[in-house]
């Protein structure tokens, strides 16, 4: 029997095959997984949760989420069940996220999927994805060719020395994370390279959704309420997908976790187009000139004008499912955040994990959540502090600039950036 099957979540054909699309409705494919009760692997990290990660080989690496029960910031936040899912370095608490951000738990399993293959892996990344791939490359060999907007770049180290399977494309200034998006796109194109996908890349949602899946273990339940800071959403997506199968599996309980989904204004798309009841993302007021707004933002990483909102399984489902919200969050206040939760936690935090900080905060404010409840908070990123102590880190250099998303392919090629067997 195959471990797997993807079905769309739209109009729920079924597929055997790996693809990113419905071919009918172009809503998202999720997997659905033979086995409906989770039995752990005996191994560290991420690959303990095997059974549900679209891979054959049990992945043996010491990278994953890390849940613990907060005592001292669910305090001063008066929380009794407090949870925090750890994803950076934090070895006290066993946390070995080494790029420091939960892309990694997206990178091991997508990688892991074509290796073995001839493909190299394609991607566009504002930094943390970009660094999360490269580690995995350099780790599994595997080529990855991965376009960066220039304001990522100062993100682009790793705790080891860059190997020749990693290939940087640096944007011009005046390009954004989508610019970089739509580059990626045309080099995907190319024979020999196959598109990572992005948020229809299944191995990347059921990676993110080890966070659930490690909570609900640790906390032998399911949580009421569910906090991240998104900038796609595919984190959100990947935590309602997870808890969708852990209440098939029965022994989590029956309700899904509220989605408490968190952007940094003033760019903030999905917030808006949440707040004002649509299920579509209206360009001219839900982001005008996104340019500038970007620039404004604290956590500049959350910062996507193309997130899957409106396709079918995508965030508005997902928020529509579980009851979910969505906050906007000040820079002023993510900053404040951030502060407070380095001081009670004792660990240094990403600016998004801010945000999501202070969307508790503001959740609490609202009477959003009570006392009592099961809350779990995603600190998506965080520790490099921490690492710094125990790794030399190395800075990545880009291969080639591109000016602008829609550069001749050929002006790449000439100067022999690209592999050259791809262009022979
Ligand atoms: C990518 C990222 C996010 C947002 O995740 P999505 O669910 O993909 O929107 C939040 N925090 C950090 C640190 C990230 O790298």
């Amino acid at each position: 029997m195959q471990k797997y099957d993807l079905i769309c979540a739209g109009c729920t054909s079924i597929y055997n095959d790996d693809r990113l699309k419905c071919a009918s409705d172009g809503g998202l494919l999720r997997t659905n997984y033979s086995k409906k009760t989770l039995t752990l692997k005996d191994v560290p990290g991420m690959g303990k949760f095997h059974d549900w990660l679209p891979i054959n080989e049990v992945m043996t690496t010491d990278s994953g989420p890390v849940t613990y029960r907060s005592t001292e910031l669910a305090a001063e936040l008066g929380l009794n069940n407090l949870f925090i899912s750890f994803n950076g370095y934090w070895p006290e608490k066993g946390a070995y996220v080494k790029t420091c951000s939960f892309k990694e738990l997206e990178a091991f399993p997508t990688v892991q999927k074509i290796r073995g293959g001839k493909s190299s892996l394609v991607l566009a990344s504002a930094g943390n994805t970009a660094r999360a791939f490269s580690h995995v490359s350099a780790m599994t060999g595997v080529d990855v060719y991965i376009a960066v907007p220039a304001s990522g770049m100062s993100r682009m180290w790793l705790p080891e020395e860059p190997t020749d399977s990693i290939h940087i494309i640096q944007m011009g200034k005046n390009c954004d994370y989508t610019d970089s998006i739509h580059l990626a796109e045309r080099i995907a194109a190319l024979p020999g390279m196959k598109a990572e996908g992005g948020a229809r890349n299944v191995a990347r949602r059921d990676g993110m959704g080890t966070v659930m899946l490690d909570a609900a273990v640790t906390m032998k339940r399911m949580p009421d309420h569910y906090f991240q800071a998104i900038g796609s959403g595919t984190g959100g997506i990947a935590a309602w997908e997870a808890s969708l199968r852990l209440r098939d599996d029965g022994r989590f309980g029956k309700k899904l976790p509220v989605l408490q989904l968190s952007q940094n204004l003033p760019f903030a798309p999905m917030f808006n187009a949440w707040k004002a009841g649509r299920c579509d993302i209206v360009k001219d007021i839900d982001m005008p000139d996104p340019k500038k707004l970007i620039h404004e933002m604290y956590a500049d990483i959350l910062s996507n004008r193309e997130p899957p909102y409106s396709v079918a399984g995508g965030v508005y489902d997902a928020l529509c499912s579980t009851n979910g919200t969505m906050h906007g969050i000040t820079n002023s206040d993510a900053i404040k955040a951030q502060q407070m939760f380095e001081r009670y936690e004792g660990i240094d935090i990403f600016p998004p994990a801010g945000v999501a900080v202070a969307s508790l905060v503001e959740a609490l404010n609202e009477h959003k959540v009570n006392a009592e409840d099961y809350i779990v908070l995603n600190i998506t990123g965080g520790g490099v502090k921490r690492l710094e102590m125990d790794y030399t880190l190395s800075k990545i250099e880009p291969e080639f600039i591109a000016e602008n998303s829609s550069i001749p392919l050929e002006e790449i090629m000439n100067r022999k950036v690209l592999d050259r067997k791809v262009f022979a």
